[in-house]
């Protein structure tokens, strides 16, 4: 059986980025970057002021000369510069002129003086009484092309798109960009016993929890997901969803997968033409993974055959799934784990190794995790307390309060 790593390497030996599209600046968010972007002009575009103030000819004050710090000097005002309108007037040690926050400086400018630090009366706004030690050269000025000079790396390809990069691609008049396509994610949940969120309950029945939140994890992660409902366990029915599935770029099956009887999912992927990559992981829960693929036309589609039990199907998806959807849409899957510190003590039953849910939390400024009470993959409820899982080694045996594990957040939350 594949260990973890393993099976996530060989997944992802199965993955193409798909090609990129062009789309406008308020269709990118959450989308991934294509192409490096390099900055068409300087940032600022020109010398600009920081601060509401008086635009100056400030000189180095000699350290030694105490005099000449607390010195004041009475300049006339040239003229006023509100952002937007270009000054007219050069400036020199002899004269000042009002400044507004943005505003371009005026040639000769050095220094602008925070208003607050002047002596101004709007009674006589002819000139401005300013204190020579206020006056200290490049102060409260951002000078053209400091935050960016034209030509140099603003995005790199595979960025996935925040609130942030759109301002600065804005900024930069870059209002159409290449974005990788969202794959489209087929979610199938395969049962006799299944009914539907809607139904009430009949005996010996359970509702279809999965496909709901399979079809979150794969919005969460970015792509586009196509919901299929459930296929009974029977041959033909299995069949024809399968086709369906089998037009996109992934689809997901839960169920079906273990040694049941009415396990049918391998055998009836494998009639449709889906080769089989592997069966069964050596981790818990989750162990019956099934993976494969497809090839047809230009198309290639790649199978997870997750197993039923909830928790297996939440955690296989975040293992083995999510970084299949990233590398599909273009970001660098296999960031590693986090470390974390456990809360409690807890044991770890069986040679495999256990993908605990935790409740990832911050104390003291480090992270840790605490161990959700949890009976079994199939305790969906223990799931609602936690928002990632930590990683327990059998070898290791009993895990003590204090102990580092490694964690994964789950979703699309994400530590920076
Ligand atoms: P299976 O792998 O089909 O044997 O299913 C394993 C367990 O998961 C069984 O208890 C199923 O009832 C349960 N299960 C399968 N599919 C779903 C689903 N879509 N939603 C909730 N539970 C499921
Ligand atoms: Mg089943």
């Amino acid at each position: 059986m594949l260990s973890v790593p393993d099976a996530v390497a060989a997944i992802l030996a199965q993955v193409q980025t798909g090609p990129s599209e062009a789309r406008r600046l308020p269709e990118c968010l959450a989308r991934v970057l294509a192409e490096d972007l390099t900055a068409p002009h300087d940032s600022p575009p020109f010398d600009k002021a920081q601060m509401d103030g008086f635009a100056v000819r400030a000189r180095a004050v000699d350290p030694s000369n105490q005099n000449e710090a607390v010195e004041t000097i009475t300049l006339p005002i040239a003229e006023t510069i509100t952002a937007g309108r270009i000054p007219s007037v050069a400036i020199h040690e002899g004269i000042a002129s009002r400044i507004m926050t943005g505003a371009i400086l005026p040639h000769g400018c050095n220094c602008v003086v925070p208003f607050e630090r002047t002596q101004f009366d709007e009674q006589r706004p002819d000139s401005v009484t300013i204190a020579k030690s206020e006056m200290s050269p490049e102060a409260n000025i951002m000078r053209q092309g400091t935050a960016a000079k034209t030509g140099s790396t603003l995005l790199r390809a595979g960025t996935r798109i925040q609130p942030q990069h759109i301002a600065a691609m804005a900024e930069f008049g870059i209002g159409t960009v290449p974005v990788f396509g969202q794959p489209r994610v087929a979610v199938l949940a395969t049962g006799n016993e299944l009914m539907e969120v809607e139904q009430p309950l009949e005996p010996g029945r359970i509702r279809n929890s999965n496909e709901p939140m399979l079809v979150a994890q794969v919005s969460a992660s970015g792509a586009v997901p196509v919901p299929l409902g459930i296929a009974r366990d029977n041959e033909s029915e299995l069949r024809s969803c399968i086709e369906r599935g089998l037009q996109n770029d992934v689809f997901l099956l839960t169920g079906g997968v273990s040694a049941g009887l009415l396990d049918l999912v391998p055998a009836q992927l494998r009639e449709a033409g889906v080769q089989q990559i592997f069966h069964g992981v050596h981790m818990k829960p989750g162990k019956p993974l099934w993976f494969g693929m497809r090839e047809h036309g230009n198309r290639r589609c790649l199978v997870f055959g997750l197993p039923g039990n909830p928790v297996s199907s939440l955690v296989c998806f975040e293992l083995f799934v999510r970084p299949a959807i990233q590398m599909l849409s273009g970001v660098k899957p296999g960031a590693s784990p986090a470390t974390a510190i456990l809360t409690d003590t807890i044991s770890v039953k069986g040679n495999r190794p256990v993908y605990q849910p935790v409740a990832v939390s911050i104390s003291d400024g480090r992270l840790v995790a605490r161990p959700v009470k949890w009976n079994s993959s199939s305790d969906l409820r223990a799931t609602v307390e936690a928002n990632g899982m930590a990683l327990l080694l059998s070898e290791h045996g009993a895990y003590a309060g204090g102990d580092i594990v490694e964690i994964w957040l789950w979703g699309d939350q994400r530590l920076v």
